[in-house]
């Protein structure tokens, strides 16, 4: 059996690994597609100390900083159970395999839910983004939309209003979603055009992202927005399905975590995307691996004859 078992192999999968291998335990790492959302990123601006990077490169420097440990990686293996046991924890692969461990690390983080609409996949990272603490100063005095008036659409539309020309915020219902302290500043700024009983429709381009149009719910027209960014805000969805009924989890699905990590279940942490904890972004996630693997870790040495 393994000290630890890291199911996910993102940034905070990673950092577990590193900081639990370097404790001289038996640890494991399984994951679907190791390196996480990153494989998918184009530029990363903001991974402290790291001027710029590119998203498969910094995946590849998680890999190799892994591999440099005694780490046994299982790459594309999917967890599909959880099941909790006195002493050992077992987690069930879908490709039949079981495996065991005294302490597990849950990191299997989360996906920014579509809109699905032409011109989304099309136009990813080339004006179509998710993330506006990553990707908001790449608009600077751009004109961008924002699509969903919940509290993360509108947090991001204030946010990117301080950086770029203008912002169109885009939602579907007739009225926003988001606290009324987020909608008063929301309307108090000069820069952004609030569009409600708005159904985007699709996201145009030739090369990168020159436009929106949506239907005008009310009446049927077709309209048109022109401008070179396009941030989609309608949820976070965390990779935790398989976790239903073993684990305790927010309404939002995501894992309920300690300040160490610790979740409902005694010997299995959870860390990254997939945990309660707020922002979610690669610094988190890593510093938050690190903190679950020294969590796992004193159990350990709490809970396993000497
Ligand atoms: P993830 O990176 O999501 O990794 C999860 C891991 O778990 C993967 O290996 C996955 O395959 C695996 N997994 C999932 N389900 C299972 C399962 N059932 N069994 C086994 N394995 C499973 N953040 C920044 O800080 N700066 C940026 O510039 C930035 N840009 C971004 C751009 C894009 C396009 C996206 C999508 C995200 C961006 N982020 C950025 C956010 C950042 O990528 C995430 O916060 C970070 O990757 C979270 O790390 P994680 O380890 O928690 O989860």
């Amino acid at each position: 059996a393994f000290d630890v078992l890291i199911v996910g192999g993102g940034p905070a999968g990673a950092a577990a690994a590193v900081y639990a291998a370097r404790k001289g335990i038996r640890t494991g790492v399984a994951a679907e597609r190791f390196g996480g959302q990153v494989l998918d990123t184009l530029g990363i601006e903001n991974f402290i100390s790291v001027k710029e990077t590119q998203g498969p490169h910094f995946a590849l420097a998680l890999d190799e900083h892994v591999r440099h440990y005694d780490v046994d990686v299982m790459n594309l293996q999917r967890a599909s159970a959880l099941v909790p046991g006195d002493g050992l924890v077992e987690v069930q692969m879908e490709s039949g395999a079981t495996l065991k461990a005294k302490t597990v690390i849950l990191s299997t983080g989360a996906r920014w839910r579509n809109i699905n609409v032409p011109g989304e996949q099309e136009f990813k990272n080339k004006g179509v983004a998710y993330c506006p603490h990553c990707d908001g100063p790449l608009f600077k005095g751009k004109r961008v939309a924002v699509i969903g008036g919940g509290n993360s659409g509108v947090e991001a539309a204030i946010d990117l209003a301080g950086i770029v020309g203008h912002v169109t915020l885009i939602e579907y219902d007739t009225q926003l979603r988001a606290d009324a302290v987020l909608q008063r500043k929301l309307t108090s700024l000069p820069n952004v055009t609030v569009l409600t009983n708005a159904q985007t429709t699709s996201i145009t381009g030739t090369d990168k992202v020159n436009g929106l149009t949506y239907k005008d719910r009310a009446t049927g027209e077709e309209k048109r927005v022109d401008l070179e960014g396009v941030f989609i805000q309608i949820g976070l969805v965390p990779n935790t399905d398989w976790l239903k009924g073993t684990v305790e989890l927010s309404r939002h699905g995501e894992i309920i975590v300690d300040a160490k990590g610790q979740t409902s279940v005694p010997g299995v942490f959870a860390a990254g995307d997939c945990t309660t904890v707020p922002y979610k972004q690669i610094i988190i996630a890593a510093g938050d691996g690190a903190k679950a693997a020294l969590s796992a870790f004193d159990h350990l040495i709490r809970t396993s004859a000497p």
